[in-house]
């Protein structure tokens, strides 16, 4: 019953849209109302809470249907440590430091900035400049002036900080991670490569995918690379836009998505996309507009944060999202360019493309081990939905999160005619019908990873014998 109801309500959007959940959300009866609105992933910021709250989260989704948890952790993120609130006026002069200064960071930030140097507090709120330095102390004149709080995002444009890439408390996120089963780890702050590298050693034999969070000039600069190591990509807008700048972000997203498309990554883009509705049941126009061009620049999926963390509206931005998502999907085309050979897989998913805008075909069925298949497929956009079939529950769940795509797990009873036996099962589950053509894509005889190396079209009722009666 739940399962029907979730193929049902998806198969509405092709669009996927994550959540952060927070004290707004933390509740059975919400989370359940966003997950039949169109919510199709769940994210738990790091940042707050502790190990119980991320329990609960992840109970409840479970009850609530069949979908991922993001885990976000903070890598080189730097917040603000001080007892109570602030205020700082334009011209004062604040010392800080590590210990117990007026204002503390997580971070030692010493010897990484120089005089001169600009740092950011929740958001930009607040904006002081490095004056003096001394005997590890910062002296830090207000330009901006705002409430400092505790626990606040801190930033420091345009500059590498060398940052441990996980934290003590990231490191037991990912041991909990692995203990609880989440699909994905989102690393904050993904400067190069090698912070992903150093992710996956401790993930170790964990089945969680790892998603990099662009946010800072280093993770722009190395974009390639990272790509290259992930399995998806975030445009993390929030802190992108201040540790870059405003005008920067439209043109780093476009080009971030344009480059994950082209390669079968999957790309969420993130962060005050119905920022208004954090207090307001409604959307401004440009929010409107921006949730709909994140989806026509080509993303998998688009992300709530505070909207349905702290907001007083968060069902109503599931479905607004939903609302946008349709619409825009109409328009949706894919931009990519094939040309040369990379892999078996590859090619056929070209020539599925080919088929596919070619001859009436309602459904693509891939049959998929690591889901490799079923993103090179998805990365075309074509109008077909996407069924994926894994006998991996974990692949299944981390296949949600992309465009176009339902995922189903099957066990399969035998391994002869895995067409035969797959159209079958998904006609008992009543995701195909006897009148649907349907393009099957599958991996036969070939033990080798991303080798999808068949092509098969079949009226459903002719391949399995059934007649039909007009
Ligand atoms: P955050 O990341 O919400 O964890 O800060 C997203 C962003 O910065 O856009
Ligand atoms: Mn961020």
């Amino acid at each position: 019953m739940k399962d029907r109801c979730s193929m049902v309500r998806r198969r509405e959007k092709k669009t996927k849209i994550i959540c952060t959940i927070g004290p707004a959300t933390l509740n059975l009866k919400t989370i359940r109302r966003m997950y039949e609105a169109g919510m199709d992933a769940i994210r738990i910021n790091t940042a707050h809470g502790d190990f119980n709250q991320y329990k609960e989260i992840i109970n409840i989704t479970r009850e609530v249907g069949e979908i991922p948890v993001i885990m976000d952790i903070k890598g080189p993120e730097i917040r603000t440590r001080i007892k109570s609130s602030r205020e700082a006026r334009v011209g004062d002069v604040i010392v800080a430091g590590i210990g117990d200064e007026e204002l503390n960071f997580s971070y030692n930030l010493y010897d990484e900035v120089d005089l001169g140097d600009k740092i950011l507090v929740d958001n930009g709120a607040v904006g002081l400049k490095v004056v003096k330095k001394e005997k590890g102390k910062l002296y830090l004149q207000v330009f901006y002036g705002g409430i400092i709080e505790n626990n606040k995002g801190v930033n420091i444009p345009h500059k590498r900080i060398n940052a441990p890439s996980l934290s003590q408390k990231d490191l037991e996120v990912i041991e909990f991670s692995k203990e609880n089963d989440a699909e994905f780890i989102a690393l904050s702050f993904t400067r190069d490569a090698n912070d992903l590298k150093n992710l996956s050693t401790k993930i170790g034999t964990g089945e969680q995918a790892v998603i990099a969070k662009i946010e800072n000039y280093d993770g722009v600069k190395n974009i390639a690379e990272i790509i290259e190591e992930s399995d998806a990509i975030m445009v993390a807008r929030g802190d992108l836009g201040v540790e870059i700048d405003y005008e920067k972000v439209p043109v780093i997203q476009k080009d971030i998505i344009r480059r994950c498309n082209q390669l079968g990554k999957v790309v969420i883009t993130a962060t005050q996309m119905l920022e208004s509705m954090v207090n307001n049941p409604t959307p401004t126009r440009a929010e409107a507009s921006d949730v709909a061009n994140a989806i026509l620049d080509g993303s998998d999926a688009v992300m709530l944060s505070g909207e349905t963390s702290i907001g007083k509206y968060p069902v109503e931005c599931v479905e607004m999202m939903t609302k946008i998502a349709r619409e825009a999907e109409r328009m949706v085309a894919s931009k990519i360019e094939m040309n040369g050979y990379i892999n078996i897989s590859q090619t056929v998913s070209k020539s599925i493309n080919l088929i596919a805008n070619s001859m009436p075909i309602d459904k693509i069925v891939t049959i998929t081990r690591s889901g490799y298949t079923a993103r090179m497929i998805a990365r075309f956009r074509l109008k077909q939905p996407i069924i994926a079939v894994t006998d991996n529950e974990m692949v299944k769940r981390q296949l949600e999160i992309i465009y176009g795509v339902e995922p189903v797990h099957i066990k399969y009873r035998e391994a002869r005619d895995i067409i035969y036996n797959t159209a079958q099962i998904l006609k008992e589950k009543k995701l195909i019908e006897d009148k649907d053509n349907v393009l099957f894509t599958a991996g036969i005889r070939t033990g080798q990873p991303h080798e999808s190396n068949l092509i098969e079209i079949h009226k459903i009722a002719d391949l399995l014998g059934v007649s039909l009666s007009k």
